[in-house]
């Protein structure tokens, strides 16, 4: 990723505006809450993989999904955006259910989901790629939409005419986050977006995220195998073990606690 990759704007991360929080309402609050999950059950087929998941994430902050591989991390973003179906439960966005909805009409309500793999189409250009994550824009916000991401991200924009296959794993990511910001959500499930990147790109992605969160209020549920990145950034984390919840708790009490720590994060 180039250094102009992040996001562009004064304020660093950590100058948090207090107003992104809902009112009263702490990292572990339900109040407020622009997501909250209760009681949620799914799976596939004969496979049950989430059992009465319960986690409330409030506006304009970071929740950390946090667990070993197959604990059903994924299978929770895929729920909430409607690609799995919930079997029991409830979600639901700003009071609004999302349960039984399909996945357009979550988009709708104010859901992005970034799948983990960092999956651009390689054989379109970056600018291609983009207006992909217009469909849900009135035609009359697109150009509009397009220059902000290009002033936001100015590595999109030095690259728009090339195809998106000649990126840098970080600024696939960066390409990916952008698309997804472009249908204006209020939540945004972000799927191991470390994934394959090296140490340095992964500070500078997680940078990013938490500009997102300070910047423009955005409500984030970040699903990442690397919990050491992901608390730094985070509000709260959450730890699913084979489907349920272990451990839910502010994110720097989370990491201090070296017995869950060792024992479900690996670090
Ligand atoms: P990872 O980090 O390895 O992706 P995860 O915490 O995201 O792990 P999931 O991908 O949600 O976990 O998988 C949870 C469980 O569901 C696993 O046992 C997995 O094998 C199973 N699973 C995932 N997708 C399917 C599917 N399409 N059909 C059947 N079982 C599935």
């Amino acid at each position: 990723m180039a250094d102009n990759g992040g996001a562009a704007g004064n304020g660093a991360a950590g100058n948090r505006a207090a107003g992104n929080r809902a009112a009263g309402n702490g990292p572990t609050g339900r109040a407020g809450s622009a997501l909250d999950i209760r009681d949620l059950a799914a799976g596939y087929g004969n496979v049950a993989v989430l059992d009465n998941v319960t986690i409330a994430a409030a506006a304009g902050t970071i929740t950390a999904v946090l667990g070993a591989n197959g604990a059903g991390k994924t299978t929770l973003l895929r729920t909430i955006s409607g690609s799995v179906r919930a079997r029991a439960g409830q979600i639901e966005i700003d009071g609004m259910s999302l349960v039984r909805r399909a996945p357009e009409e979550i988009a709708r309500a104010g859901v992005a989901h970034v799948p983990e793999g960092q999956g651009v189409i390689t054989e379109l250009t970056v600018e291609e790629n983009l207006r992909l994550g217009l469909l849900l824009r009135p035609r009359r916000e697109r150009a509009a939409a397009i220059a902000d991401a290009y002033q936001r991200f100015g590595v999109l924009g030095d690259r728009r005419r090339q195809a998106a296959g000649t990126l840098s794993g970080g600024e696939r990511q960066i390409l990916v986050i952008a698309r997804a910001l472009l249908s204006a959500p209020r939540v945004l499930l972000l799927d191991e977006p470390s994934l394959g990147l090296a140490p340095k790109i992964v500070a500078q992605v997680m940078d990013l995220i938490a500009r997102l969160r300070d910047e423009s209020g955005l409500t984030v549920v970040l699903v990442e195998q690397n919990a050491r990145s992901a608390l730094e950034i985070a509000d709260k984390g959450v730890v699913l073990n084979l489907g349920r919840v272990v451990a839910e708790s502010d994110a720097a009490e989370l990491a201090a606690d070296v017995g869950l720590r060792r024992h479900y994060l690996g670090f």
